[in-house]
């Protein structure tokens, strides 16, 4: 697990995302939900893990019906600092677009092979991640799956006491859980 991808494809001069050097120690294994208007509108999910912030863009966004299959595509390992980040990317840089953080939160991992809990990076390797979600937002227990042959994923709510078949949870709550604001927001702060 390396920042490299990450830093070769920033020029932190030009962007305010966390440059990575120094990292925070943060020991809770955290989570985030980055809504993330970029070339197209997609929400990033980033797990901590190994030092970094895992990463898998989900185009259609996290859903809380366990029947609504969600592909989950992962993207480069981000540094820890990333969870507080919202706001702006400018034009002409990786990503450019706006950032909010739409669900925060810490995660229980659950993952177990053969009835006995293994740790995340493990169950990252083995293309099964099982966890439980405390954020405000997205709650109980999901599922990360690999699809093998190709490197995709999907994301799957677990039909537990949070697992909601109607509304949409995207839509019942768009907005930031760390500022309120919208994309909207953002976008018109900037235009002043
Ligand atoms: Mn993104």
């Amino acid at each position: 697990m390396s920042l490299k991808q990450y830093k070769n494809k920033r020029d932190f001069e030009k962007t305010s995302e966390p440059d990575g050097n120094e990292q925070k120690t943060i020991e809770k294994p955290l989570f985030v939900v980055q809504k993330h208007d970029a070339s197209h509108l997609h929400y990033d999910l980033r797990l901590k893990m190994g030092g970094v912030l895992k990463s898998w863009a989900i185009p259609k966004g996290p859903s809380l019906n366990p029947d609504i299959k969600r592909l989950a595509i992962p993207t480069e390992d981000h540094p820890i600092d990333y969870v507080d980040f919202e706001g702006i990317i400018p034009e002409g840089n990786y990503g450019a677009g706006i950032v909010i953080i739409w669900d925060k939160g810490t995660y229980e991992n659950k993952s177990l092979k053969k009835g006995n809990l293994i740790d995340m990076e493990q169950a990252y390797e083995k293309g099964h991640i099982s966890l439980i979600f405390n954020g405000e937002k997205l709650k109980g227990g999901f599922n990360l799956i690999k699809m093998k042959p190709d490197d995709k994923w999907l994301l799957i709510k677990k039909n537990d006491s949070e697992a909601k078949r109607k509304g949409v949870i995207l839509e019942e709550k768009p907005d930031s859980v760390l500022s309120g604001r919208s994309l909207k927001d953002i976008r018109k702060e900037n235009e002043d």
